[in-house]
């Protein structure tokens, strides 16, 4: 039986840790992995989750089973943060945890289409894995560009998928720092779409897995939330694993905002179905964490000072390769300072990507996708002067 399955092509950016990893060039940079780095090139635990972890080794009296709700006081706490003052919208939003965002998504495109959702518009390119769980949840993708080739979003595209839209069809929309491109929408492109919303039966969902690496908590947020305000109802996916730095602990939380506080309860039992099918319960230790963190003022300051300290560090590497962009003729560099969070997609060819890793041990995606966390104080001139050389 098993002999049917078909050999499947290996995980591309796996293959090019392992190239990495075996390359013994001293000076060579790892701009593929999307983990974040510190200048020195380190993605450490945040000192504010290790404050948590402490309290909870200490603390934590039980380990017995959550429902598939994982750990409420996780989901609550991070609402404000999220959704803002109101953070219930009157009383129409609720969520659960989940492993990851990942499991976010998954839950929210699994709930879409027992909601009847058949068809799910896709800004490409994005995060791989978005098809991916769009396939194995059964739901057709439909496509539509992100990115506009001056490295603006192409609001018009999104609004098109929008305005032509039916009963049935939903969007999935990234609430900041786009992955791969960076490429978000503006407030003014936010309320457009929320308006276009407003007048339509497609439903939102959004994926928002950078929150606080682009300009701020709140401005990273603000256009999500002008179309929460005006839609009747949306899914949204929320990843912990960036912005608490938790990756491997898998912290996410699925939320919905619902026509009413009545409906919410249906809809939460149908969720709670779905998780409990998937994966019963979500791993609690991280969500944990991040609740001790935010029930706790000077755990918070921590968080927020780190968090702060990550959002420098990524404007100013995106700063610096605007500024190059005399510096490298052949490449449009300068609307990476305009852009936003960990990631960028950058015009080379695949011959340039090649030449880049065997003459100068650069590392990245074969899309030409960059983690800007990769790139350092120590490492940065290096990496301009090598996209000069390959683009001349
Ligand atoms: N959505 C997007 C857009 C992402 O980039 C990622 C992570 N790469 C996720 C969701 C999932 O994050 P997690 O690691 O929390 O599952």
């Amino acid at each position: 039986m098993l002999d049917r399955l078909e050999q499947q092509a290996p995980d591309a950016l796996l293959a090019l840790i392992k190239l990495y990893a075996a390359d013994d060039r001293s000076d060579k940079i790892d701009l593929g992995v999307g983990v974040y780095r510190t200048d020195d090139g380190a993605t450490p635990v945040f000192a504010a989750i290790k404050q948590a972890e402490q309290k909870l080794v200490d603390e934590q009296e039980s380990k017995g089973y959550l429902g598939p709700e994982g750990d409420i006081g996780f989901v609550h706490a991070l609402m404000p943060y999220i959704f803002g003052k109101d953070a219930t919208m009157g009383g129409r939003i609720e969520g659960m945890q989940t492993p990851g965002g990942t499991g976010a998504v998954r839950l929210a495109t699994s709930l879409a289409k027992q909601a009847g959702v058949t068809r799910v518009h896709l800004g490409i390119p994005s995060w791989p894995n978005h098809a991916q769980i769009l396939g194995d949840v059964g739901l057709e993708t439909v496509t539509f560009e992100h990115a506009r080739p001056d490295g603006s979003a192409n609001v018009d595209a999104v609004l098109g998928v929008i305005r032509t839209g039916q009963a049935g069809d939903a969007v999935l929309l990234h609430g900041c720092c786009h992955n791969p491109t960076g490429v978000d929408y503006t407030r003014e492109d936010w309320a457009a779409i929320a308006g276009a919303l407003a007048d339509s039966a497609v439903l939102p969902i959004i994926d928002t897995a950078y929150q606080g690496l682009g300009h701020g908590l709140e401005e990273d947020v603000a256009g999500m939330r002008s179309l929460l305000a005006a839609v009747p109802e949306a899914l949204i996916a929320y990843s912990c694993d960036k912005n608490f730095g938790l990756y491997r602990d898998r912290v996410g939380a699925f939320y919905v905002k619902a026509q009413s506080g009545d409906q919410l309860d249906a809809i939460l039992s149908n969720a709670n179905a779905l998780a409990r099918a998937n994966w019963s319960m979500p791993p609690d230790h991280g969500g944990a964490a991040v609740r001790k963190v935010l029930r706790d003022e000077a755990m918070t300051k921590t968080w927020l000072d780190e968090l702060a300290g990550m959002r420098d560090r990524l404007r100013w590497v995106r700063e610096r390769l605007a500024q190059a962009d005399n510096e490298v003729p052949g490449l449009d560099l300068a609307p990476l300072g305009r852009q936003n969070g960990m990631f960028a997609m950058l015009a080379l060819s695949k011959d340039q990507i090649g030449t880049l890793r065997d003459d100068h041990a650069i590392y990245m995606a074969g899309s030409g996708r960059i983690n800007v966390a990769g790139l350092t104080k120590h490492n940065i001139e290096k990496f301009i002067a090598a996209l000069a050389d390959v683009t001349s």
